[in-house]
């Protein structure tokens, strides 16, 4: 299927037209007077539509609405909150297919991968709904007579979303919809090259606020990321910023919030790897680090970079995954079949190509793939042949992320000699062990394991699932976003004290006597 047709079926669907207002601050700001940027498709080069970018008048006047809307949200009983986030689910289902393929062509992933994306939203809304009952706190036995503790959870008040290209609209629900269900008031700040999903998210789950009779919550500011992004940093108002982004980017924001001791959710950059022992199922290990290596053409922040294999499986398995990438297919993203489509843009390209350059300078040895992929009738797209370089673990390169498919294969002879190069990079996103051996598998998961936020046996570095705490360790920032307890984040904790007695003793014993 070509743009043309795809674009035919889903942008009526999606209420998108050739130029889109970019900024919701309640109702959608007037496209006239206001610069544009283009959104293209990596599939093919093409133009798509047009986004208009917001001024720093728009951006005051969303966080001013965004307070208005917060005094009244923050009241309305938290299970309330969850019908609406979970009619928001259920709307998303209805246009699972519709903005799935939107995702295949403004990011370039797959069918699958697209509708994937949408049904991660579809989940975190049906988490977020039971969650809503379950916003618990302790209650604490107090040292005074007549006394009572308890932890209570409020909402925490308009926060600040930034996400990157990659996952364009799940890592905003992934915040939005458990900020939502917090009683929190949401300012999103897209990727530029995600700009229309955003603007086709913010429409659906808008109808269904609207529907309620509730004042916006869901805020839309897309802009530069110098820009807007910058102001959301600054900006006192926005106690909480969670960004999802590159490290450097990353670092920068930190600073920003920290100034103002704001807080800040932190989800950057990872350069996750997978362990091979010598005692595994060869086919699971096989399909999870092809599938970590080339899904989403290498443009996940859980994809797997390096590989580290036993020294007894080393020449079997390597022979094997080249096969793989071999034949693996490239292509467009909208045709069945394709597994591997075009990288965002063309900087990416260059940065995938000058990556294996110096992986090569650095002693690395290219053993598959590495170029650029001319796909006939796609010349204008971006898309590259996945690579396998053999490589040593100090390479300097092999300790950056590239975001493009580049597979760094390294060998070891000892458990602990992996771990050892598992570990020595800065970042601790995700890694994984593929072994039968008990033993490798829990020295893995020990405390001189793997050091990263995510650590999984027998399965792919990347394919989280929403009910877990997603996030890493290092310079992947700490961050926690989606399952188990990350909720926390989007509120705040009070400790309470009551007295029901009839006299005021202190804590500690601490005398205070006035007569
Ligand atoms: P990026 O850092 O280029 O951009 C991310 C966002 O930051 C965009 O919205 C961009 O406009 C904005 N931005 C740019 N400059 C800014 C500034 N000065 N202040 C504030 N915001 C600014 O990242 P990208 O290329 O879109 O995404 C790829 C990166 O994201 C990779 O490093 C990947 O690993 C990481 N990522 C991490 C996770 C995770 O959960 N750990 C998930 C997805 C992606």
């Amino acid at each position: 299927m070509n743009i043309t047709e795809a674009k035919k079926q889903i942008m009526g669907k999606l209420e998108l037209d050739d130029v889109n207002s970019g900024i919701f601050y309640g109702e959608w700001a007037k496209i006239e007077g206001r610069d544009t940027m283009v959104s293209y498709s990596p599939i093919d080069g093409s133009q798509i539509a047009e986004v208009t970018m917001a001024t720093e008048e728009d951006y005051q006047k969303v966080l001013d609405r965004a307070q208005e809307s917060f005094k009244i949200w923050r009241d309305i009983p938290a299970p309330q909150r969850g019908l609406l986030v979970k009619e928001i689910g259920n709307e998303l289902r209805k246009y699972k297919t519709a903005l799935g393929k939107l995702v295949s062509i403004e990011v370039g992933k797959t069918i699958v991968e697209g509708e994937g994306e949408v049904q991660e939203m579809i989940d975190i809304a049906d988490f977020a709904l039971g969650l809503s009952r379950q916003f618990y706190g302790l209650t604490i036995v107090s040292e005074r007579p007549h006394h009572r503790m308890y932890e209570q959870w409020l909402p925490l008040g308009s926060i600040g979303v930034i996400t990157s290209f990659n996952f364009p609209c799940a890592v905003w629900a992934w915040n939005a919809m458990i900020a939502a269900a917090a009683g929190d008031i949401c300012v999103w700040k897209p990727s530029s090259k995600g700009a229309l999903i955003a603007i086709a998210t913010t429409k659906i789950v808008n109808r269904v606020v609207e529907k309620f009779g509730y004042p916006p919550l869901f805020f839309l500011v897309v802009g530069r990321g110098r820009e807007v992004g910058e102001w959301m940093a600054n900006d006192p108002a926005l106690p909480l910023i969670s960004f999802t982004g590159s490290i450097p980017t990353g670092k920068r924001i930190a600073e920003n919030v920290a100034k103002r001791l704001g807080r800040t959710i932190l989800e950057l950059g990872g350069n996750n790897a997978a362990i091979v022992t010598d005692q595994t199922d060869m086919t699971i290990a096989l399909r999870g680090v092809a599938f970590g290596a080339l899904a989403t053409a290498g443009q996940r922040c859980t994809t797997t970079r390096r590989l580290i294999l036993h020294q007894a499986i080393y020449d079997e398995f390597l022979t094997k995954l080249k096969n793989i990438f071999e034949k693996v297919k490239i292509g467009n993203p909208l045709e069945p079949g394709v597994l591997v489509g075009p990288l965002i843009d063309e900087k990416a390209v260059e940065n995938h190509l000058n990556a294996i350059q110096q992986a090569i300078h650095q002693g690395g040895k290219l053993i598959f793939g590495g170029e650029k992929a001319n796909i006939p009738g796609l010349e204008n797209g971006h898309y590259v042949i996945p690579a396998l370089i053999e490589a040593n673990p100090d390479m300097d390169i092999v300790k950056e992320e590239t975001f493009a498919p580049i597979l760094y294969v390294m060998k070891y002879r000892t458990i602990e000699e992996a771990l050892e190069i598992h570990n020595n990079v800065p970042q601790g996103l995700s890694s994984a062990i593929f072994t039968n051996n008990l033993r490798d598998e829990e020295y893995f998961l020990s405390p001189s394991g793997s050091d990263c936020g995510i650590a999984n046996a027998n399965t792919s570095t990347a394919g989280a699932e929403i009910g877990g705490a997603f996030g890493g360790e290092k310079e992947t920032g700490g961050g926690r976003e989606s399952g188990s307890d990350a909720w926390k984040n989007y509120m705040r904790r009070q400790t309470v004290t009551i007295n029901y007695g009839k006299d005021l003793p202190l804590s500690q014993g601490v005398k205070f006597d006035i007569d």
